[in-house]
């Protein structure tokens, strides 16, 4: 009798096991890469991202939706700067009530049905410089674009910069994002990627705070890595993260998370998740991480542009594999 139910405990520990391990899997997709390779052809200026973060996050104040104007000037920033390289460059306008609001889009690559989308939004919270949030995205962006117009690629890459993502215009349908998201019908989107605040970093023990306290036990508290979230069932996410861990010296993390966890669909990507496309977010945790974030101090000089270069390497890597 004794050894039954000692048998019958063994197998639900033993059950027990085994389901926290697929759960572990499921968010965590641990993966195990030895040694970094060298992608030095891929060369990524991280003082041109610095240049681009201090002019977007100092010249343009406020760019939110109540300053049309300046919103205008740091799309027509972004624009020329995306024209130095790629001539197939244009904003995509739309009216809210008496003011016009612009995506600034730039496609690389021959004009195929399947294609890829890469965004980032521009516009800063309130009179705040944003330059990780981000003004860090947009500098990715501009960067990438650079290094893409001197590949030869077999499928169409899309560069946007979002106007029009911050609150009080969040979840709405005037963001920038969700009218891009709703004016590609006609193609299919093999991956939308959104840059969502990707230049701060700390070395300090417990600067990594979590949406569910239960994480901390999976990732570091030292918020010195990149973070790739992703769909619950979606393997993009632990893609791109190892990509991150074998071509470059920034640590990634990614996690599978369903959209009821805080700050999961906290950017761009949600209104292209909503259409059922598949999309992942790359960010450094905004306020779980970033203490200036929304704030005046969330200043250029408070960012890490080497391990912002790092990671445009690595999604050019994998904008490479993917076209
Ligand atoms: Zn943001």
């Amino acid at each position: 009798m004794k050894s039954k139910l000692f048998k019958s405990l063994a197998r639900i520990f033993f059950l027990l096991c085994i389901c926290n391990l697929a759960l572990v899997y499921l968010i965590k997709r641990p993966s195990f890469i030895l040694s970094v390779e060298d992608e030095s052809s891929e060369y990524v200026n991280s003082r041109t991202l610095q240049d681009h973060v201090k002019i977007l996050s100092e010249n343009f104040l406020p760019r939110n939706f109540h300053h049309p104007e300046n919103l205008d000037l740091a799309a027509s920033y972004i624009q020329s700067n995306f024209e130095k390289y790629n001539p197939d460059t244009y904003l995509q306008s739309y009216q809210i009530s008496e003011s016009t609001f612009s995506n600034v889009i730039s496609n690389y690559g021959p004009d195929t049905k399947e294609i890829i989308v890469v965004g980032a939004h521009y516009d800063a919270f309130s009179s705040h410089p944003g330059a990780d949030d981000n003004a860090s995205g947009v500098a990715g962006l501009l960067e990438l674009g650079r290094l893409l117009s001197t590949l030869r690629l077999s499928k169409r890459i899309v560069l946007v910069a979002y106007t029009c993502e911050e609150p009080p215009q969040f979840a709405s349908e005037i963001m920038g994002s969700f009218v891009h998201a709703n004016s590609v019908s006609n193609k299919n989107i093999r991956l939308m990627i959104s840059l969502e605040m990707i230049g701060y970093f700390s070395e300090e023990q417990g600067s990594q705070n979590f949406p569910v306290s239960i994480l901390k036990y999976l990732y570091p508290e030292q918020g010195n890595y990149i973070a790739v979230v992703g769909e619950v069932l979606s393997f993009e996410a632990s893609s791109l993260k190892n990509t991150i861990n074998r071509y470059t010296a920034l640590d990634a993390y990614s996690i599978n998370a369903p959209s009821f966890v805080p700050g999961v669909d906290f950017s761009d990507h949600r209104n292209y998740w909503a259409l059922n496309y598949p999309e992942i977010m790359v960010t450094d945790t905004a306020f779980f991480r970033n203490p200036n974030y929304h704030s005046p101090q969330d200043t250029f000089d408070t960012l890490d542009y080497f391990f912002m270069a790092e990671l445009v390497k690595s999604l050019l890597v994998t904008l490479k594999k993917l076209s």
